[in-house]
């Protein structure tokens, strides 16, 4: 059965079997149980099974991949035909899972962002081995004092721990997409900042990278009714930019907002 593929739903199915090959082998799933994001038409589901895995998952929006992984993999996969912007994975299982995803780009960062603003220290995941475009991955990974550092940076650091794995060329897709990929792991981090809510981290990070040449002094102002002090506080020179600050000073500056109105 030949479907086209929908550019609205991200659709570039990976053909290239050393790449598939590479995926899977990133972490040990063997009696495991495991979620995929988007099988699509299947091709890296294969892989996976190939593994052995306990049981696998798969969340896939489009209705008509939906029937044709049923008729493909008949019981040997789980499908669940939904948005997976609108699912709670927490709920999915009782065991932690492995999830795997070449993400539809359109909504990769949503994606990742709607998990890690709700996780709790229960992580429902062991890890996470997803692909993103390479430019967006490369913002995830960026250590502070680097061009790429900001917002995402500094979220994505909060509760995980990142590694890359590969980068992916565009001939390894069809339809092939004009832009390089990049596989990266994510693992649970044990100890991350409480918050009182993710959105206060939003905000700040929100107030501070849309004027990232500015020196702190102006954020800082925005923020803090008595900014120096805070400052003071956390020995923060106001004169940096707020590319210098490293991912855990902005958790310590959430805090302090956080404890300010109470
Ligand atoms: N895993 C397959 C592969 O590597 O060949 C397909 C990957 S393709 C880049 C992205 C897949 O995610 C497509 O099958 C698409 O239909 C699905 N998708 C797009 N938006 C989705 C959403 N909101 N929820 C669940 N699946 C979605």
């Amino acid at each position: 059965m030949f479907i086209k593929p929908k550019k609205s739903l991200g659709q570039n199915f990976l053909i290239d079997h050393n790449v598939l090959e590479q995926i899977v082998d990133t972490v040990e799933i063997t009696n495991k149980e495991v979620l995929e994001i988007g099988p699509g038409s299947g091709n890296l589901t294969t892989f996976i099974l190939k593994k052995n895995p306990k049981k696998i998952y798969t969340i896939e929006k489009d209705d008509e991949l939906a029937l044709l992984l049923k008729d493909k993999f008949s019981d040997e996969i789980i499908i669940i035909n939904e948005d997976v912007l609108k699912i709670s994975e927490d709920k999915i299982s009782n065991e932690k899972l492995t999830v795997f995803g070449n993400l539809p780009y359109n909504i990769s960062t949503e994606i990742l962002s709607k998990w890690i603003v709700n996780i709790d220290k229960n992580f429902w995941f062991e890890n996470l081995v997803l692909m993103f475009q390479k430019e967006v991955a490369e913002r995830i990974i960026a250590e502070s004092n680097t061009s790429k550092y900001g917002r995402l940076s500094i979220l994505s650091h909060w509760k995980l721990n990142i590694k890359k794995i590969i980068d992916i060329k565009p001939q390894s897709f069809s339809p092939r997409p004009k832009i390089d990929s990049t596989l990266l792991l994510f693992t649970p981090r044990e100890n991350f900042f409480e918050l009182k809510d993710a959105k206060n981290l939003e905000m700040i990070t929100r107030v501070f990278f849309s004027q990232r040449r500015k020196m702190l002094k102006k954020p800082f102002n925005q923020v803090f009714n008595n900014a120096k002090k805070v400052a003071e506080k956390f020995d923060i020179d106001l004169n940096l930019r707020p590319q210098n600050l490293k991912p855990e000073m902005y958790f310590k500056l959430v805090k302090e907002y956080e404890s300010l109105r109470r």
